[in-house]
């Protein structure tokens, strides 16, 4: 197979493209920090240039055909040849906040194993206090280890160790519910 050339536009060259071009609104990026957090996650991270089309479907090397993601993020974008997907896949998990976006999706994988959101069950459970539920989901961490090579929690992670933390605030709840008993 022959080797791929290096590629030749520059992170920030990129991000003056399109910083005049898409509405940082729609982005869980800032246009002033685009150079270094991932447009789909907005981690602080290393940054990658991601073909919008791909390199094997004719995509070219200028910066109108990239976006820069973090290495995770990388790894699961759309690979197609129409350019408004990537923008579409981008715009979809915009979150307004740093740092919360693989909890959304953990919550979100939640939802989809258990049937119910985390805000159902805390509600059932009578937990309103929210440091408890934030001491609690900390405690749980402990518990779970990285995959190799993939320095973070997966989202199925996150959901593991969310179902814990209920598990944990039920019998801890039933407890009480026997003690007044
Ligand atoms: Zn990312």
């Amino acid at each position: 197979m022959a080797k791929r050339e290096a590629i030749k536009t520059t992170l920030n060259s990129i991000v003056e493209y399109w910083g005049s071009r898409v509405d940082e609104c729609d982005l869980s990026v800032d246009w002033a920090e685009a150079d270094s957090h991932c447009w789909r996650c907005g981690c602080e991270k290393n940054l990658e240039r991601c073909h919008i089309i791909p390199h094997s479907l004719q995509g070219k090397d200028e910066p109108s055909n990239y976006v820069l993601l973090c290495k995770r993020c990388h790894l699961e974008n759309p690979n197609v040849a129409d350019k408004e997907i990537m923008w579409d896949w981008l715009k979809a998990y915009k979150t307004s906040f740093y740092e919360t976006f693989w909890l959304i999706q953990g919550l979100e994988e939640y939802k989809r194993i258990y049937g119910k959101s985390v805000v159902e069950e805390l509600k059932k459970l009578g937990i309103k206090d929210r440091n408890k539920v934030l001491s609690s989901f900390k405690a749980t961490h402990n518990m779970a280890s990285f995959h190799f090579g993939q320095p973070y929690f997966n989202s199925a992670t996150v959901a593991g160790l969310l179902r814990m933390m209920i598990k944990e605030l039920e019998a801890e709840t039933e407890t009480i519910e026997k003690c007044n008993a």
